[in-house]
């Protein structure tokens, strides 16, 4: 049985700041980033509990070199760098069988969810999917649902933990920490987040006959609504990103992965307009 860990950092044990999470500060970071590779250490030790056999890890936060990869089990392969033309499910495919989200965080606009933002607050400011505003956790979710993949665990805070087991009862959740509003957690320490991620990936993989793939009911109308009007000058510009308003680009397709392409390619445009004019 292969696995697929996508793993992201702001919804690792006790994370709680930007600074903790960005690559450049040299105080936090590499504390933080030893917190995170070992909680995906531990997803994979208790998924091989449970009956995985094999293990692609993809790196999904910031510029996607977080995880140490020689504190990592020996035969697990990691994905890195940035940016990876799928991003945070850069790897999924037909062979894999079931997806861990690992340190996800809640969505941009979410009350009490730490750190919240979807891809990026400087570039979205929400992301729906056929009326539904989406998590990070549920546009990818229906990416691998594409593939038939169903997502199996996601830990995280407890805001995001919630809410993908209302769209997906089947998913196991480990909320390593309660958000006191944006920044400020309520949280596990390391050591027993990664228990209650071990324990939690072991019983994953033993209940993953309930799961299913996540799929959002064709025609699909995606609607991003960006930060500013300059993000949706340029994203407009694509053929088929239709203007809705000065800040709403509206892409409709037949099947999500095309729209989860269009969304990637949104959000490499959209950073453009960050870029001093
Ligand atoms: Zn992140």
């Amino acid at each position: 049985m292969k696995l697929y860990l996508s793993c992201d950092m702001e919804g690792t044990a006790g994370v709680c700041s930007w600074s903790q999470v960005d690559p450049s500060n040299t105080d936090e970071y590499p504390l933080y980033r030893h917190t995170m590779t070992h909680e995906v250490r531990c997803a994979i030790e208790g998924a091989r509990a449970g009956g995985a056999e094999q293990f692609l890890v993809n790196d999904a936060h910031w510029n996607m070199r977080n995880l140490m990869l020689e504190e990592l089990p020996q035969d697990a392969r990691v994905i890195s760098g940035s940016r990876k033309p799928l991003s945070m499910m850069q790897g999924i495919d037909e062979g894999i069988e079931g997806a861990f989200f690992i340190g996800y965080h809640g969505k941009i606009g979410d009350e009490n969810a730490v750190l919240a933002h979807t891809y990026s607050e400087e570039v979205f400011y929400d992301v729906r999917v056929n009326g539904t505003p989406c998590s990070e956790a549920l546009l990818n979710a229906a990416f691998a649902g594409t593939y038939g993949v169903p997502v199996l665990l996601i830990s995280g805070d407890r805001s995001i933990v919630e809410e993908t087991r209302l769209h997906m009862p089947w998913v196991v959740g480990v909320a390593v920490k309660e958000p006191i509003g944006f920044s400020s957690v309520n949280s596990m320490t390391p050591s027993q987040a990664r228990t209650a991620i071990y324990d939690g990936a072991r019983e994953a993989m033993t209940q993953r006959r309930a799961a299913r793939p996540f799929l959002f009911e064709p025609p699909i109308v995606l609607e991003l609504v960006t930060a500013g009007v300059e993000h949706a000058d340029t994203i407009a510009l694509m053929p088929g990103f239709d203007r809705i308003d000065g800040r709403t680009i509206r892409v409709v397709t037949d099947d999500y992965r095309s729209a989860f392409h269009a969304f990637i390619v949104a959000l490499r445009l959209g950073a453009t307009a960050n870029a001093p004019a």
